[in-house]
């Protein structure tokens, strides 16, 4: 199984749980609101609907679920779990640069004194 095939796996099965888990809750503070409100554009309308909707998703129970989905997805439109497309990607390098800094030290171990 290729890394690729894994994480579509996963991120199918985290959208199922989500999905289920929306259904348990009844409803999600995000379906009351038209689509356009999670579209994101660079422009001041947006960043202040951003805001509002970022607002809407602090209080929703699922938050951290519907981030999760989307970090593990990949997502690269709308905002899930409170964070914009640009917030997840700033995580997930921030991520790969980790993984990089503690391979780089593994492989250049430090000269014992
Ligand atoms: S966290 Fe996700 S499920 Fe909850 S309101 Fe925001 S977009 Fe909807």
């Amino acid at each position: 199984m290729t890394i690729y095939r894994h994480l579509a796996e996963a991120a199918s099965a985290k959208l199922q749980a989500l999905h289920e888990a929306i259904e348990e809750q009844g409803s999600v503070a995000c379906q009351n609101f038209p689509d356009e409100m999670y579209e994101e554009e660079d422009n001041a309308d947006s960043r202040a609907m951003q805001h509002i909707i970022k607002k809407i998703c602090g209080d929703c129970p699922l938050r951290f679920m519907c981030l999760d989905y989307a970090m593990t997805a990949r997502e690269q439109y709308g905002i899930w779990g409170g964070l914009t497309t640009r917030e997840r990607n700033d995580i997930h390098r921030e991520k790969y640069n980790a993984r990089r800094r503690v391979a780089y030290k593994r492989e250049n171990p430090r000269p014992e004194a």
